[in-house]
């Protein structure tokens, strides 16, 4: 490709609504242009990178024995009818009628439409297992479209189904995608783990996110320094914390009320009671909403932790918790500052890591007193339940290693589905009993155009992005650093002409501009390398310039054949 005939309008000025790097660099750089919220086209160099991401992760599903199609976008509202989500799904589901009225919505995604072309075509269990997925736009009318391809409006996913005879099957089918989709971020070249997903109250099946590891990331995981272990913070586990005073030193208490005038913090029982937080019960009080009613519940937790509120919302099984003002707290009996679990008149659930625990200091219950020598025991019917928030330090649930806190973006996510939509769809098929059964499935899916942003995420800096050798447009920006001078233009022709002719990712920037100005766009579109044709020539030497390093390398012009096909594979 020449530069002096692309369609490339990059730019200096930041887009005025943008916060993130990959935000500004494929707007500056002139890979996708906004259209509206949420909307955004994609120009030649951005259609180029979109393909190379959809391209690696085709050859890669195909490898693993799943199948393209393509479905309709334009979805009839009688299947999501049928499912029962049309309902369900809220405003970000985009419903509309023909002319002659009749209802459709925009697909968000595809369960239904791909379970109503695998129902009466596929009837017999030997016919099992089959994956199908499709590269595909999908629209959500989400509520705040924001960070450019992060959360569009429209956007490209990969969303793969599979259908199977059984549970193992499906779980077997769940591991190989797992396998599949590591491979597909790795070859992307990114950083990225595979987490467990919180999966809501009510026994959710399992699934597992992609998380591409990113200090902006919208969502916050936690990792093991030493093994693979990685959760959402909202799943997050922990090995149980130990005591910080062994042996002698751990406090034994008598078992009686004590008076605390005004101490009302941890910070303040540490300092009153010259103890380290863990040996105090943190009461923290919120208003659970029910369906048809609102409830105050209390979490204990240590006086060291800190609640985790999707955590506490799974264990009492509410639609949403509120904060409580101190004076709710007082018109429902309640002490503020001094709640304890010491009897079981209200409703409260225990961290598990307070099981059966002893020689703890607990609110008192009345005003300006704690109970020292609190043991959990004595409860007759205690809840205890996973509440807390796992911090910076804590020990890995799996190896013992340190844990890390790190922010993430979703770029996948692998789903055991059973007999969720299958069974409302009455898809079914022959077992070997010849009996009539439901397709146990799996759903799994990749945001495409998302990662085209997550890449530059991951990768760049304050000039711009950063391409990947597996997803750059080009993977080399032949420089001409004065088109004028006869003997520069035409070795950079020469050497365009040879690398195009062997079908290499190469682009020559034979634009009459400044050397400054065309090294500027280098660094902005951000190719991997660049080849400088410049004054230097005349002895023999052309540059080479690595874009991640920006560390420029003189080549002899003998050498310079071996060491392209070092690095343009
Ligand atoms: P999120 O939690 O980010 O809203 P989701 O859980 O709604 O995502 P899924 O339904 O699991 O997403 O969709 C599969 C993949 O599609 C996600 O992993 C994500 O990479 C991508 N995706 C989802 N919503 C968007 C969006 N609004 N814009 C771009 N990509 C998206
Ligand atoms: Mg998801």
């Amino acid at each position: 490709m020449r530069f002096s005939k692309l369609f490339v309008p990059t730019s200096k000025e930041d887009p005025k609504d943008a916060v993130l790097p990959s935000h500004k660099y494929l707007i500056r750089g002139g890979f996708i242009a906004q259209v509206g919220s949420g909307l955004y086209n994609f120009l030649p160099l951005g259609k180029k990178v979109l393909d190379k991401v959809r391209n690696i992760v085709k050859e890669e599903l195909d490898k693993a024995g799943c199948e393209e199609v393509s479905l309709s976008f334009v979805t009839p509202a009688s299947l999501w009818k049928e499912s029962g989500r049309y309902e369900k799904y809220g405003k970000e589901l985009l419903r509309f009628k023909d002319r002659k009225d009749n209802e459709f919505v925009l697909g968000p995604t595809h369960e239904e439409m791909m379970v109503d072309l695998v129902r009466g075509r596929v009837k017999s269990y030997k016919q099992l297992p089959l994956h199908l997925y499709q590269i595909n736009w999908k629209f959500r009318d989400e509520v705040r479209p924001r960070f450019g391809l992060l959360r569009g409006r429209e956007f490209l996913m990969e969303d793969g189904y599979s259908f199977h005879s059984s549970y193992e099957d499906m779980e077997r089918e769940y591991d190989n995608m797992e396998k599949t989709y590591s491979k597909i971020f790795s070859k992307m070249g990114l950083e990225f783990r595979a987490v467990e997903a919180d999966s809501g109250a009510i026994g959710g099946s399992k699934s597992k996110e992609f998380m591409v590891l990113t200090k902006n990331g919208e969502d916050e995981i936690v990792i093991c320094k030493n093994c693979d272990y990685a959760a959402n913070i909202e799943a997050a586990k922990r090995e149980k914390v130990p005591p910080p005073l062994k042996g002698d030193e751990a406090p034994v208490m008598s078992r009686d009320f004590f008076h605390t005038p005004n101490i009302k913090t941890i910070e303040e029982l540490t300092e009153f009671f010259k103890l380290p937080s863990y040996y105090f019960v943190k009461a923290v009080a919120k208003k659970a909403v029910y369906e048809d009613r609102e409830e105050i519940v209390i979490f204990f937790i240590r006086g060291s932790d800190t609640l985790q509120e999707t955590k506490a919302l799974n264990a009492c099984k509410a639609l949403d918790l509120k904060d409580v003002s101190e004076e709710e707290l007082e018109k429902n009996g309640f002490v503020p500052y001094f709640i304890g679990p010491l009897n079981e008149k209200f409703n409260f659930f225990i961290d598990e890591e307070l099981r059966d625990e002893d020689n703890l200091i607990c609110g008192g219950n009345k005003k300006d007193y704690h109970y020292v020598g609190f043991d959990f025991k004595t409860l007759k019917n205690p809840k205890y339940a996973d509440l807390v928030e796992v911090k910076e330090g804590d020990r890995c649930p799996k190896c013992r290693g340190e844990l890390l806190k790190t922010r993430g973006i979703e770029v996948g996510h692998i789903f055991q589905l059973g007999d969720r939509y299958s069974k409302p769809l009455n898809a079914t098929f022959l077992d070997e009993n010849g009996k009539a059964k439901p397709f146990i499935m799996g759903t799994y899916g990749i945001g495409v155009s998302r990662l085209v942003a997550v890449i530059v995420e991951q990768h760049h800096d304050d000039r711009g992005c950063i391409w990947t050798k597996s997803t750059a447009p080009y993977l080399l920006d032949i420089i001409v650093s004065d088109v004028k001078n006869k003997e520069q233009f035409e070795f950079a022709e020469n050497l365009y002409n040879k690398l195009k002719n062997e079908n290499k990712e190469v682009i020559i920037d034979d634009r009459k501009e400044r050397f400054g100005f065309k090294m500027k766009d280098f660094e902005l579109i951000g190719f991997p390398y660049a080849l400088i044709v410049g004054k230097s020539l005349k002895e023999g030497k052309v540059q080479l310039v690595y874009r991640e390093t920006l560390k420029k390398e003189d080549i002899l012009i003998d050498e310079l054949e071996d060491k392209l096909r070092e690095i343009l594979f």
